[in-house]
């Protein structure tokens, strides 16, 4: 297989630490829509884009169009020139953003808008200290880890001092032995108690996704960002919601703190945002962003290329009404995962998600009353959906959770195909 050969190559030359999710790693050579292709010729669909980074389909016409002309013209004169794709995304990101949010710091990555994002809560605020959320994934640079909730994304002790977590809102587990609604979301409660007991009683602000990604798409109560947002407030911080994950349509509205009734004093994106091409951005409210009184630049950071292909992106999301499209296919996704739990209750344990962003969460067995993670059967499920042709996520703190995030173009047709190969795969793994 030709395919050996390169996945052979891959651990002689690139770095173990990039997890494949399959025993063989894939080799994806073409991808057109909604469909990817290997080097063996075999085809899959497309139930992870990439991590919920292809947002308007593989190789998209339109930003394809959009990124040679661009390329033709200008590729790069770094983040010391004021170019036009780069202003004018800027511009359509402050006026789609809610509330306030006005002024853009471009970069490349999610991990480096977090990391800016949390330096403008601290040169904003004057406060040093800086909550986050258990299970919530920030990225991979020192400080993003230390934010992290997740010891299995931490490669060496967090050396970041003032960063405290907060429990996660997650009612299937809750950590504080709940239930929703008669806990009046105590998760959020507690922050007030966090802060006064593990802090100076003045913090920076808390960072936190509206739905969290990695941690398995957990998806908070209603209530909780309201609750959560006003005590952060009260002790002097800001609110930074992290939408590498749910921005731009994935969650059937155009960001998923709209789904939450609070409007952050920044906002971080990157995946969804350019379809692929490498961009981060912060967004911050005027006062915010001009409270930084020394230079700083990112050389790639709103490279025209990358800004050209974002706002290609972005008009294609708007212009098909896109978000309304995941809302409507999502639910129909959900519909079909619903009845795939009924099917199969001995295994899954939770079906959840918003929009195209739905999540699948595997258990030993739904009945023992701690629901214990079944790592092995997402394992399992993944080789068994690739051996079908189909492409889906994993992850959880425990690597339990299958996450499901098509372009937001996929179609009836595909969500059927892709039910119907996931209901083929539990069928064996329950044998
Ligand atoms: N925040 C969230 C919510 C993420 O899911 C990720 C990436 N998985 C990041 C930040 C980091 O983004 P990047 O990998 O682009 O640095």
């Amino acid at each position: 297989m030709l395919s050996d050969e390169i996945r052979k190559k891959h651990q002689e030359y690139l770095f173990p630490a990039g997890s494949h999710f399959y025993e063989k790693a894939v080799v994806l050579t073409e991808g057109k829509g909604n469909r990817l292709c290997d080097l063996d010729g075999r085809s899959y669909l497309d139930f992870f884009g990439g991590i919920l980074t292809i947002s308007v389909g593989h190789a998209n016409d339109e930003v394809n169009q959009a990124v040679i002309a661009q390329m033709a013209r200008l590729t790069h004169v770094s983040a010391l020139y004021p170019t036009v794709p780069m202003v004018e995304l800027a511009e359509i990101l402050a006026h789609i953003t809610p509330g306030k949010l006005q002024k853009c710091f471009f970069v490349t990555s999610g991990t480096e808008a977090n990391e800016t994002a949390v330096m403008m809560a601290q040169s904003y605020t004057h406060n040093q200290e800086i909550l986050a959320l258990r299970h919530g994934y920030s990225g991979r640079s020192l400080l993003a880890q230390a934010l992290t909730g997740h010891a299995r994304w931490r490669a060496v002790p967090s050396q970041v001092a003032g960063v405290k977590h907060a429990p996660a809102r997650y009612c299937c587990r809750c950590p504080l032995k709940l239930t929703y609604p008669s806990c009046g979301v105590a998760c959020a409660q507690q922050i007030e108690e966090i802060i006064e007991t593990t802090t100076t009683g003045r913090i920076a602000g808390l960072l936190a996704e509206p739905i969290q990604g990695v941690g398995g798409f957990i998806t908070p109560p209603q209530e909780y960002f309201e609750i959560a947002v006003q005590i952060v407030r009260k002790y002097g911080g800001v609110f930074i919601a992290d939408e590498v994950q749910t921005g731009f349509g994935r969650t059937g509205k155009m960001w998923g703190i709209e789904h939450y009734n609070v409007e952050p004093d920044m906002m971080t994106v990157a995946k969804g945002i350019a379809n692929g091409h490498p961009l981060g951005a912060l967004i911050a409210t005027v006062p915010v962003a001009d409270s930084l009184r020394k230079p700083s630049i990112s050389t790639f950071g709103g490279n025209p290329v990358s800004c050209v292909a974002a706002k290609t992106t972005i008009e294609i999301i708007q212009r098909d009404h896109l978000q309304e499209r995941a809302k409507e296919m999502g639910d129909i996704l959900n519909n079909g995962l619903q009845q795939l739990q009924h099917k199969y209750p001995r295994t899954i344990g939770d079906v959840r998600g918003m929009g195209l962003m739905q999540a699948l969460e595997l258990v030993v067995d739904e009945t023992v009353q701690n629901r214990t993670p079944h790592p092995q059967a997402t394992l399992r499920l993944l080789e068994e959906t690739k051996k079908r042709g189909l492409l889906i996520g994993k992850g959880g703190l425990y690597g339990n959770v299958v996450r499901i995030a098509p372009p937001l173009t996929i179609q009836k047709d595909d969500i059927q195909e892709a039910i119907e190969i996931l209901d083929e795969s539990f069928a064996c793994i329950e044998k």
